[in-house]
């Protein structure tokens, strides 16, 4: 199994390289060479298996021989145990033809643990047979960098840096990434948006001297690996619902779309999805996209779905180069065009992406109605983030079951579900002392010279 970059002139890696390096060298992110496919009976038959062993059928095509079978069903079953579900993965019902993917029992409350999880036993199983060491830099609008801390945090051969957007993130979010007393997570506040906090990340490993220095390694969606991870629940989902016999239809929240760039591969494998619909707050440059053809950068409005307030959508890029026939050249020039705002999509590549993808984006004021109107109706306390794709799939719904995709836990975003219910969720069990943990942070500036030196100082005192 090899992996090429969406921009054409990186080298063609490994699974294990691909995981290890991130964002390619030329700038792009690493696709499958080719995706392998799943037949009916394939699927069929993992029908009522557990959560962990439809992960090992789904991502084990991927790996090549970069684990041994037996080596892999033990990460595997590492990175689940911490799940406070027995399901992983619960689905419940909403309405007639509407159900919600549970996908925030993980130990930070957000979808992004089923990923991260796996990714820091991987990369700790394959750090430990050569014993290097490597520095982690990633971008987070609050979830990610939690879920990395949790990961990897205590690790002997790895360093931690998290950039998330100061003032921007929610206390819960906060306090998980600033609280960890382990001194190989650094978590800084960066004086900017999730965007800058992103382009200072990128900016980081397109500085290859750098870049080699530190040994730098990402963990940002644009990582493969966290992609591949993330196919799993969909197969596991539609399993449940009837799949392959029955096709089902999937709603995602989405901000940098690699959650809902997983639903097309799962896609692409051969899971009979009809609809895949992109849901977005008011930063709704994807709906924009698909209804006008032009992908226009406009600024990030601050919304109560933090996790999804992004402009620069990264993991799109993965489907515009299936969209332009895989042209490494023609997604390069669109990549320098969207730095100077935005760009039109072809017509070729408009229809092959609304062949796959549907869209909707709803405002603040829909997030709260629907967080009041769903405690009412089905008992269901809905984050802001899976509120957001509860409405838009409402718009959606028809005769094929749809999934909407719950990214994240109530509790995390306390304020907007006192705001619409007049009810402060509380924090589960193992996170109910967070606001008596002392803090520990630094404030960075939005630039690329001093950040690059603190995780240079950081690193060297190790
Ligand atoms: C990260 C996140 C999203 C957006 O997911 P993408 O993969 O970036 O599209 C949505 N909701 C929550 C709660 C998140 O943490």
């Amino acid at each position: 199994m090899t992996y090429i970059s969406t921009r054409g002139t990186a080298p063609i890696l490994g699974f294990g390289e691909a995981m290890m390096t991130g964002l390619a060298r030329d700038g792009g992110l690493y696709v499958p060479e080719v995706v392998p496919v799943m037949t009916h009976p394939d699927i069929a038959a993992m029908a009522g298996l557990p959560y962990e062993a439809v992960a090992f059928r789904v991502m084990r095509p991927y790996l090549g021989s970069f684990f041994a079978d037996d080596e892999f069903q033990g990460l595997i079953a590492k990175a689940y145990a911490g799940f406070h579900h027995e399901a992983r993965a619960p689905l419940v019902q909403l309405a007639p033809g509407h159900f919600l993917l549970e996908l925030f029992h993980g130990p930070t409350l957000a979808f992004k643990d089923f990923a991260m999880q796996i990714i820091g036993q991987m990369m700790q199983a394959a750090l430990a047979r050569t014993g290097e060491r490597i520095t982690i830099v990633g971008a987070t609008s609050g979830d990610t960098g939690s879920a990395a801390i949790e990961a990897f945090r205590g690790l002997a051969n790895v360093d931690v840096f998290i950039l998330f957007p100061h003032g921007r993130v929610s206390d819960v979010q906060r306090r998980q990434m600033t609280t960890p007393v382990e001194g190989n997570i650094h978590a800084l506040a960066l004086d900017g948006d999730f965007d800058d906090c992103q382009a200072r990340v990128k900016d980081m490993f397109n500085d290859h001297a750098f870049r080699d220095g530190v040994r730098l390694a990402g963990v940002n969606s644009i990582n493969w690996a966290r992609v591949l991870a993330q196919v799993v629940y969909y197969f596991y989902a539609a399993v449940a619902l009837g799949a392959p016999g029955r096709k089902v239809s999937f709603t995602v929240p989405t901000g940098n779309f690699g959650d809902v760039f997983a639903g097309y591969i799962a896609k692409q494998m051969g899971l009979p999805i009809d609809k895949l619909v992109i849901a977005t707050n008011q930063n709704d440059i994807l709906d924009r996209t698909l209804r006008l053809g032009e992908h226009r950068l406009t600024g990030v409005k601050p919304s109560i779905s933090p996790s999804m307030d992004i402009q620069v959508s990264s993991n799109f890029e993965r489907a515009l180069f299936d969209a332009y026939g895989r042209d490494g050249r023609a997604i390069s020039a669109l990549m320098a065009e969207l730095k100077t705002g935005g760009f039109k999509v072809s017509q070729g590549a408009l229809e092959s992406l609304r062949a796959t993808f549907a869209s909707g984006a709803c405002s603040e004021d829909e997030t709260l109605a629907t967080i009041t109107r769903h405690l009412t109706a089905t008992g269901e306390l809905l984050c802001p983030h899976s509120a957001v794709g509860v409405k838009v799939a409402e718009e959606q719904l028809g005769a094929t079951p749809m999934i909407t995709l719950a990214t994240a836990h109530p509790a995390k975003f306390p304020d907007a579900v006192e705001r619409a219910t007049g009810r402060r969720p509380a924090l589960p069990p193992h996170l109910a002392d967070l606001f008596d943990r002392p803090e520990r942070m630094t404030r960075v500036p939005n630039d690329l010279a001093t950040l690059e030196a603190l995780v240079r100082d950081r690193t060297a005192r190790r």
